[in-house]
């Protein structure tokens, strides 16, 4: 799924979710394991679901509520919508009635329910909820920039680097995280890339160099089980493949999404690996445990991506909490992206300073299967770049200076060439 953003062609309306076929079984909730790590405590605010649904969905029942058509059809996507839930600030309102400046707005409302209502600088209300601060297009900012535009080979299908391809299947996202970096693309408003999924899948099959398709969007798991089917089996026949990629934030908005259905056709294709978008704890529900669990008893290899967001989880502890949740339920924290410069990021940007004090403070103080890989994709198309704090403090003929994460310094010999 992409990395994320906000732009200027803008929709504050409802947007059809694609291909949600009409013989497509409504009744299969996503698969409740039982797990005995899932205790109470871990999951504050379960409460806060049933309240919610209580209180604004007093006749959905559990079938309801846990079918992911269901959460798709009531998504919340206008300005009144919102307001049946939550008082919007004024940053919220003006931005939401300014619907010729923003980034479409939707949100599922199992992701609003995890909203407290009264906690104005909540970490996922940022992260959904719009403000008026996307107006403000600082310089420096791009709606593109990754440059994914110039890396564009058939519509949909972005090939940077030399083995693998970046295959963008939809536009369409059930929850739209206001820092999305392809908002250029997302959100219903532009061309429909289902139409261009036959030249892209072309595109691979003649291009014998890709061993590795990302398939993206938009938010790929959207797509109906039929269609999702459909393209892995492509992508699967063809030799040269050697693996696919999920990139999706649906098992963190939308975990109802999680079916049996869906995870037999994700079986069907070997290897598969899934980047999961996490953002904050908070995220890492019941629901949402239950659905990652689902999916690496399926034998998906997971693991998460995170964007640095100023005032979400740009502290250790927040991250610490998050990387430790994911690993919990078998996420292997991955990435961590400095926010990429997307036109009315500004607010949500950190300095690249602050993103390493914070490495600084996760290495050697937890394991290292929670320590993701903070990283820079760089503007204008250059790839990611790993960023990392100052460890190697000195050199000289025979030794390499190295300082640990207690800031004792260390020598390593070094070998003649
Ligand atoms: S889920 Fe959608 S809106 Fe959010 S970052 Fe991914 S593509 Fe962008």
């Amino acid at each position: 799924m992409g990395q994320f953003n906000t732009n200027e062609h803008v929709i504050i309306d409802d947007v059809e979710p694609p291909l949600i076929r009409s013989g497509e079984s409504s009744d299969s909730p996503h698969p409740h394991h039982q797990n005995s790590r899932l205790s109470d405590a871990q999951y504050p605010l379960d409460g806060r679901i049933e309240e919610f649904r209580k209180l604004h969905f007093p006749d959905a029942t559990d079938a309801m509520w846990n079918d992911w058509h269901w959460q798709l059809f009531h998504r919340i996507t206008t300005y009144h919508d919102l307001c049946r839930y939550l008082v919007p600030m004024a940053e919220e309102e003006q931005a939401l009635r300014q619907a010729s400046t923003l980034f479409p707005f939707s949100v599922t409302p199992y992701y609003l329910s995890l909203i407290d209502p009264n906690d104005t600088q909540g970490s996922l209300r940022k992260c959904v909820i719009p403000s008026i601060l996307e107006a403000d297009h600082q310089s420096g900012e791009s709606d593109d920039p990754l440059s994914e535009e110039h890396t564009t080979k058939v519509r949909g299908l972005v090939h940077r680097y030399p083995d693998r391809v970046l295959f963008l299947t939809t536009s369409f996202c059930s929850t739209y995280c206001r820092y999305c970096t392809r908002s250029r693309m997302v959100g219903g408003h532009t061309e429909n890339l289902l139409k261009h999924w036959e030249e892209a899948l072309s595109y691979i099959e003649e291009h014998t160099e890709v061993r590795d398709v990302l398939v993206s969007g938009g938010d790929p798991l959207t797509l109906s089980d039929e269609m999702l089917g459909y393209l892995l089996s492509r992508l699967g026949a063809i030799e040269h493949v050697e693996m696919v990629r999920i990139g999706t934030k649906v098992p963190m908005v939308m975990p109802q999404r999680i079916t049996e259905q869906l995870l037999t056709v994700l079986k069907s294709c070997k290897p598969l690996y899934m980047s999961i978008h996490a953002t904050h704890p908070d995220e890492m529900t019941r629901e949402a445990a239950k659905a990652c669990d689902a999916l690496a008893d399926a034998g998906i290899v997971l693991g998460s991506q995170t964007v640095l967001l100023k005032g979400v989880n740009d502290s250790v502890e927040t991250l610490k909490n998050l990387f430790h949740k994911l690993l919990r339920h078998r996420v292997r924290p991955y990435y961590l992206y400095q926010c990429d410069p997307i036109s009315g990021s500004a607010h949500f940007r950190t300095t690249v300073d602050k993103g390493k004090q914070l490495m600084q403070g996760l290495r050697g103080f937890t394991s290292g299967y929670a320590i993701p890989q903070y990283v820079i994709d760089t503007p204008g198309g250059g790839g990611k770049v790993p960023i990392l704090p100052a460890y190697e403090v000195g050199q000289d003929e025979q030794h390499l200076y190295l300082r640990n994460y207690e800031g004792k310094v260390y020598s390593y010999p070094t070998e003649r060439e």
